[in-house]
């Protein structure tokens, strides 16, 4: 498994398995990894000649310092699950490979970055698509890989794709559990034990409310007894359950009203936020 750090060298890479005509799957990661991101690497191999992961915590997707200083970074381990799947390539860039400049390009993706995360984490989506974009344009890869479990991001990057026209395509993977249902997360490491008890309310949350708005519950009524559920638990807040369409991310006021609806939730465990997400049907 080939290894960079720098911008340079992975460009003489590309140019010679350019050369050879391979496609390339690109799967851009923030690192302690885990087996929802091994998913991505795995769906990339099966599509592609050649696959390139990237481990780099961006600095411009945080919106909140402790988080960003918090965020688990297990390189060394990271490398080694990375080899045992077969993955061809790693670009682990520092921040001053990635940003020789403080950067000013900001991203406004209208309705798509207003909701949910992007309401609870203003300047968000601009800090991915900043970060994603560059990615796109240092590998040029045929395809590039983001899992479910950031439903809202697939969203906004499949417009970012679309808008821009990188000669690309999105790959959607499916979220990867735990045994006990709670999607697997790097910030599920920063649990403390109980509180990784705790945490899967969102999962069991999810499935309660799908089942509840199927036999026709309003979303208030659900969103009202998924909050006192996951706040009855010591250390637990809910920030957000939203059912929406999961395409247009537009908030629904029933089931009926969306081809494909989502229901997306975000709580609190401690300081330690988690999202999860579940398709209606
Ligand atoms: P992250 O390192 O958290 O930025 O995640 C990198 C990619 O892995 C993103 O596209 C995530 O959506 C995806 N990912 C993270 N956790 C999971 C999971 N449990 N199942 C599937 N994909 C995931």
């Amino acid at each position: 498994m080939k290894i960079f750090r720098h911008i340079a060298p992975l460009k003489s890479y590309l140019g010679e398995i350019g050369s050879f005509g391979y496609t390339i799957g690109l799967v851009p990661t923030m690192g302690a990894l885990h087996n929802g991101h091994l998913a991505l690497i795995e769906a990339s191999k099966k599509d592609n000649s050649v696959t390139i992961a990237t481990i780099y915590v961006n600095p411009a997707q945080f919106n909140n310092a402790t988080d960003l200083q918090k965020y688990p970074r297990t390189l060394d381990n990271d490398l080694q699950m990375l080899e045992k799947v077969g993955c061809d390539a790693v670009f682990c860039p520092d921040d001053a490979e990635m940003y020789e400049q403080p950067p000013i390009v900001k991203f406004d993706f209208g309705h798509l970055d207003k909701v949910m995360e992007g309401k609870f984490r203003p300047g968000h989506f601009s800090g991915v698509a900043l970060v994603v974009s560059k990615l796109f344009n240092l590998v040029s890869p045929n395809r590039a890989y983001f899992g479910q479990k950031d439903w809202q991001q697939v969203a906004v990057i499949r417009r970012l794709v679309g808008e821009l026209k990188f000669n690309l395509s999105i790959c959607s993977v499916p979220i990867v559990r735990e045994p006990d249902g709670l999607a697997m997360s790097s910030r599920n490491q920063r649990l403390d034990p109980v509180q990784r008890q705790h945490s899967t309310v969102l999962y069991r949350g999810l499935t309660w409310a799908r089942e509840a708005l199927k036999s026709g519950s309003s979303p208030e009524a659900v969103k009202t007894a998924v909050k006192a559920m996951v706040e009855e638990l010591p250390d637990m807040r809910l920030e957000y359950l939203e059912l929406s369409d999961s395409d247009s991310l537009e908030p629904l006021d029933a089931v009926i009203t969306s081809a494909k609806p989502i229901l997306c939730i975000a709580a609190y465990a401690g300081e330690v936020r988690l999202i999860d997400n579940l398709f209606l049907d």
